[in-house]
């Protein structure tokens, strides 16, 4: 079975566990540098992107998270673990956070604003139907939640959502933000990236479609294996 490794220095990293129990694969609690090491893929959960970036800085976990997310092995982050994932992020109150970046986008930290305007929403996902069948949406659960201003040209767009008029010209810098719709869930080759939560959903389809991602990027390291062994 698929070994998956959950960061857990702080935030959704116990529903992340188990949400991946419940679709038969084993999670792995990621807490040192070292233990990244064995590991094929990994999630870094939602929570707080401060804490967390304060948290990863102290365990030293910044280089080998960014050596994890450059081998190409499979990286979701949901929510905080979004924010860790960009290469760029604004709209911090106080000054910048460290980030892991890889991920080619600009994410504003908290673009749906404070813990009053989290909401759940249904959001259509055309991908998640035709990886997983059944319905066209899944339930979005948004806690103080980031969203992703702008992407580069290798970013895949999966899902995007209405701008609440509560948050509606948040600056992207000096800009203000005047779309009608902001990107929510993303990929970019091996990396993931979700502003909501599917670990405190019932719904698997989103662990099973990086589960997906997970056993075809081991497919390929193992057909280059292969390669290299034979040439
Ligand atoms: N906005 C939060 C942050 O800056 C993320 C919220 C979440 O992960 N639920 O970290």
């Amino acid at each position: 079975a698929a070994v998956v490794g959950v960061l857990a220095l702080q935030g959704s990293y116990n529903e992340h566990m188990a949400a991946l129990r419940r679709i038969g694969a084993k999670g792995v609690e990621v807490r040192k540098p070292e233990q990244l090491l064995g590991l094929d893929s990994l999630i870094i959960p939602g929570g707080e992107s401060t804490t967390m970036a304060k948290l990863a800085d102290y365990h030293n976990l910044f280089p080998a998270l960014r050596e994890f997310v450059s081998a190409g092995k499979p990286v979701w982050g949901t929510c905080a673990g979004l924010i860790f994932l960009a290469n760029k992020a604004v709209g911090q109150k106080s000054g910048g956070q460290e980030l892991v970046g890889g991920l080619d986008c600009t994410v504003h930290r908290n673009f749906f604003g404070s813990q009053l305007q989290s909401f759940e929403t249904e959001l259509p996902v055309p991908m998640l139907a035709e990886k997983e069948g059944g319905s066209l949406t899944c339930r979005g659960v948004f806690i103080r939640a980031p969203a992703i201003l702008e992407v580069g040209p290798h970013v895949e767009v999966l899902a995007d959502c209405p701008v609440p008029t509560i948050t509606s010209g948040k600056g992207l810098e000096d800009e203000v933000y005047s779309k009608d719709r902001v990107i929510v869930a993303v990929r970019q080759g091996d990396i993931l990236a979700t502003a909501f939560h599917p670990e405190l959903t019932s719904d698997s389809r989103w662990h099973r479609l990086f589960l997906a991602m997970d056993k075809d990027s081991q497919a390929r390291s193992l057909a280059a294996l292969s390669l290299s062994v034979s040439s």
